[in-house]
């Protein structure tokens, strides 16, 4: 059914061998590193962030070019060979991807027009370690337009786009990545971009942690001019949490990840844009009329059943939450438990943030040919290791997409071996990250010029003006036209005219982790949120 069906066993790290038996590995696959998508590596490499996305796709293949980059003696135009990169010479690719990238972020493009005048960065010292993807070049460009200067690492070994880090290589800022860094690469990377001669960073831009931990662990007197922290994804603000808990924490930090806007607009729209796409590159289905069983109706679920119903199919729902359950009801979808449903659906989904929703029992009684995929967290919604079992056969048929077949020849089709299926399998639309990227932006900013002691040595979420702002921002690519508080409504709801028109916890998924910072006196608090003067009066410019 899925291509050629040549007989391959997975590995217990990320390639594929042939024909090994299962027999005596249980007990290897559960010790195994966690694998999740193309960021995968590095989390099991360095324990990194698995959290957030790469659109990475690369057009131009330089795997050809075995030598590595480290040994390369590369320049850019203007002569400097700060960077290293896999190939200086494909700068030119990499450009019109950006190119590419910048029409559909519209917000940090307009975030570089005001900055024609005031530069709020002005001074800062930027050290970066995330994705290096055409988006991520748009958000470091936007911050060099700003005022700032940059220096930047990979987050993943495996994303980096090579002409785009060669690109900006090329405009002069130091990048230090290439797709396929060995762990050695990946924190030598780090580790040139942090320790340089007469330059020392005052920012950072970090997605999940590695970077911090890097200068906690090697260079921990920077952090006396460190003005703070912007993390993004999941695991990095965990360990951020964790030190402010412990009391390490020396500056302030930005939790990005829990922002409305990254929650909204990732969870929901960034999934209901790319589950069709994973399922599509992986198994060529067509959607209409298909039986699906979506696990969990929060904002990754909502997604989903958006999309698959979109498409025709007929879509069934759990849930153990009656709000959730209600919605999905109200809906249209049917609430089933998933034993009632797991013998006739066409494909399961698994979005609930927990673990162990597909159990081997639900894989044992499914039909021929089910698809079964996750698109919640990471490699733990479904039970993989429980098929890690002699009588089972696994056949790689392409990559991301494994047979499990059953002695009886019944075949499950596993997706992406469990792990999420849109960061694995497919890209994810580059106007969601454009509001990830200018919520970035916009913490960098503010703590950059908050005020001393307006931040402690602890963990923040960005103000709700900010957030506000930030959705305002991308307003205009749809033509909206906002509607404006009369002095009377404004009153009467006890709002300022120009926001915030929701209090600071409103929505806010990560709000329960960050009560260690927030007195409960402040928890209603519907007025104005501070931020700095010059964020405030940034924000509030006409140009
Ligand atoms: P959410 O909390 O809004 O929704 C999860 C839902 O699952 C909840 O309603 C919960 O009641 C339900 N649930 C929990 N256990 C269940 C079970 N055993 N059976 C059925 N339902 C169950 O969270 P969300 O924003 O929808 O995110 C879900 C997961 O997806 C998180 O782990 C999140 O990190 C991840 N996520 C993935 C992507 C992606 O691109 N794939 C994007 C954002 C978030």
């Amino acid at each position: 059914m899925l291509g050629s069906k040549k007989k391959y066993i997975v590995n217990g790290n990320s390639g594929i061998k042939a024909q090994i038996q299962f027999a005596d590995q249980k007990q290897e696959f559960n010790k195994r590193p966690t694998k999740i998508g193309r960021r995968s590596l590095s989390r099991s490499i360095s324990q990194s962030s698995t959290d957030s996305y790469s659109s990475a796709a690369s057009y131009t293949d330089s795997s050809d070019d075995e030598t590595s980059p480290r040994d390369k003696q590369q320049k850019n135009s203007k002569g400097s060979s700060d960077f290293c990169v896999k190939n200086i010479k494909q700068a030119e690719f990499g450009r019109r991807e950006i190119e590419i990238a910048e029409q559909e972020m519209p917000a940090l493009m307009a975030l570089r027009k005001r900055a024609q005048g005031e530069k709020p960065l002005a001074g800062a010292k930027i050290v970066g370690c995330t994705h290096i993807t055409a988006q991520t070049a748009v958000l470091m460009e936007t911050l060099g337009a700003l005022g700032a200067q940059c220096r930047w690492a990979a987050c993943n070994i495996y994303s980096t786009l090579n002409e785009v880090a060669a690109a900006l290589a090329e405009s002069g800022f130091p990048v230090f990545a290439w797709k396929g860094e060995s762990e050695d690469d990946f924190w030598w990377c780090i580790d040139r971009c942090v320790n340089v001669e007469g330059w020392q960073p005052n920012m950072i831009l970090d997605d999940g942690g590695d970077l911090t931990h890097w200068i906690y662990k090697k260079y921990p007197n920077m952090f006396k001019k460190i003005k703070g922290i912007v993390e993004e994804s999941v695991t990095g603000v965990h360990r951020l949490y964790q030190l402010s808990k412990a009391g390490k924490l020396c500056v302030p930090a930005m939790n990005v990840n829990d922002s409305v806007t990254k929650q909204k607009f990732d969870n929901l729209y960034c999934c209901r844009e790319s589950i069709l796409d994973g399922l599509k590159r992986t198994t060529d289905m067509m959607f209409g009329g298909k039986q699906v069983v979506v696990c969990g109706y929060g904002e990754v679920g909502k997604g989903c059943c958006a999309a698959l119903k979109a498409m025709g199919s007929i879509v069934y729902v759990t849930e153990i939450d009656p709000i959730c359950a209600l919605q999905a009801c109200m809906d249209g979808f049917r609430l089933v438990k998933l034993n009632e449903v797991i013998r006739q659906v066409d494909i399961v989904i698994t979005c609930t943030g927990n673990k162990n929703v597909v159990t081997r029992e639900h894989l044992d009684r499914m039909k021929n040919s089910c698809i079964v995929c996750n698109m919640g967290h990471s490699n733990t919604e479904i039970d993989v290791a429980s098929l890690r079992t002699p009588e089972l056969t696994w056949e790689r048929v392409r990559s991301q997409v494994d047979h499990v077949i059953w002695p009886d020849g019944k075949r499950i089709v596993l997706l992406a071996e469990g792990r999420l299926l849109n960061l694995s399998c497919s890209t994810v639309p580059t106007f969601v990250l454009s509001i990830t990227a200018t919520t970035q932006a916009l913490a960098l900013i503010e703590l950059y010029n908050a005020p001393e002691g307006r931040y402690k040595q602890d963990v923040y979420l960005l103000p709700k003006k900010m957030d506000e702002y930030v959705a305002s921002l991308h307003l205009p690519t749809f033509d909206a036209h906002l509607t404006e508080l009369t002095d009377e409504q404004a009153k009467y709801l006890g709002l300022n005219k120009n926001g915030p028109f929701k209090p600071n916890y409103y929505r806010c998924l990560g709000f329960p982790r960050n009560q260690g910072h927030l007195g409960s006196d402040e928890l209603p608090a519907l007025e104005l949120v501070f931020t700095s003067p010059t964020t405030y009066a940034y924000m509030n410019s006409e140009k």
